[in-house]
């Protein structure tokens, strides 16, 4: 099969990690016979550097004519100071809306080669955490209107407003339903219902979407709940639905209890097959050319594209049980470090 792969390295550590990921994939197409054609998009900051937009026109449009996009990472202090529409962030909402990205699947599942570098105690961490992150992606406060205004007596006043639309969250509700359905049938939607109009709203449409998956258990949870039996008790939960803001900050604090954020994957998809991959941390500067990054979140990444977006699930397979087979052989890049292992690095 031949597959064109928008390839975006970006900043930071993401030219180290996509380099791994790219050799991974070199080595599934020889073995499967598959043509990987690898067309790469300059977006992030560095496109900032040489273009003076984070996401230029015609690297859209090389994004829009692939069969999927694999991303490294974007950002870093450098490009702090830029205007909005312009930051490197901006390249990714761009590339999420334009391709019409609205749900984002991340897996946080706890190797048990790596249960030391959990930071929750052992009698937690071996009950085992395996569960899938359903993120609504292109709604929410981080799409709404904002607006920052000088008032009268000079104070200046800011404010982002967080909208749904029920065709909104049903779609991504019947994401994580489905998802349920090949794992362990348990749905628990996380929304602040208590105190947000747009929560109450996203509540109801998830009980009506549940209606028509009576075979898979649903229940709600409030967010500041789901903070705490994240570290509590994280066994208890299968796939956990929730909109953007609480998605992006849930999914960084489910990534730090399986062991290190550099482990987990993501894959952004709408309603076709072409979707967007990538590790669900940032560029970490603090570590960039330094060999220290952890290129396994890219790696498993590049194996979820693989899986839902090129009908390869044998490949996907093979690169997962590699992940574990290496772990299992000693080897550990820094951040997952422990006594009498190898330490690998990325070059
Ligand atoms: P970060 O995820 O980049 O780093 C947080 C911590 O985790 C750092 O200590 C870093 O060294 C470590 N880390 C992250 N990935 C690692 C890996 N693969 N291997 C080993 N250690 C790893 O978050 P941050 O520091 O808050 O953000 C840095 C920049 O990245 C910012 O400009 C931010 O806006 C951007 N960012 C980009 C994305 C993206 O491209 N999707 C996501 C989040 C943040």
């Amino acid at each position: 099969m031949k597959k064109t792969i928008a390839v975006i390295p970006g900043d930071g550590i993401g030219p180290e990690i996509i380099a791994e990921a790219r050799k991974v994939l070199e080595k599934v197409a020889a073995k499967y016979g598959h043509t990987f054609v690898y067309d790469e998009v300059i977006a992030g900051g560095c496109a900032i550097d040489q273009f003076g937009t984070s996401l230029p026109k015609e690297m859209l449009e090389k994004c829009l004519a692939s069969d999927s996009v694999l991303l490294g990472a974007v950002g870093g202090p450098k490009w702090d100071g830029v205007a909005k529409e312009i930051r490197p962030e901006a390249a990714l909402l761009g590339i999420r809306s334009a391709l019409g990205l609205y749900s984002n699947l991340r897996p946080a599942r706890l190797f048990p080669q790596l249960a030391d570098a959990s930071p929750l105690k052992p009698s937690i961490v071996a009950q085992g955490i395996d569960l899938m992150m359903v993120r609504e992606l292109i709604g929410g406060v981080y799409f709404g209107e904002k607006r920052t205004v000088t008032l009268e007596n000079g104070e200046r006043r800011a404010s982002d407003e967080m909208v749904y639309s029920e065709h909104e969250i049903e779609r991504v509700a019947r994401v994580a339903f489905e998802t349920a359905r090949k794992r362990r049938k348990k749905v628990t939607s996380i929304d602040k219902a208590n105190v947000l109009d747009s929560s109450r709203l996203w509540r109801a449409v998830v009980h009506r979407v549940a209606e028509e998956y009576p075979d898979v258990e649903c229940s709600d949870m409030l967010v500041d709940n789901t903070a705490m039996q994240l570290v509590k008790n994280p066994s208890q939960f299968d796939v956990v639905v929730t909109e953007n803001m609480f998605g992006d900050i849930l999914s960084d604090e489910a990534s730090m209890i399986t062991g290190s954020i550099g482990m987990i994957p993501s894959s952004s998809l709408g309603e076709g097959t072409r979707g967007m991959y990538e590790p669900i941390h940032g560029s970490a500067p603090d570590i960039a050319g330094q060999n220290l990054a952890n290129p396994i979140g890219t790696i498993l990444s590049a194996a979820m594209m693989l899986k839902y977006s090129f009908d390869m699930p044998e490949e996907a397979e093979r690169i997962e049980q590699a992940v574990s087979d290496t772990l299992d052989a000693g080897f550990r890049t820094a951040d997952c470090m422990s006594e009498g292992m190898t330490r690998l690095s990325c070059s």
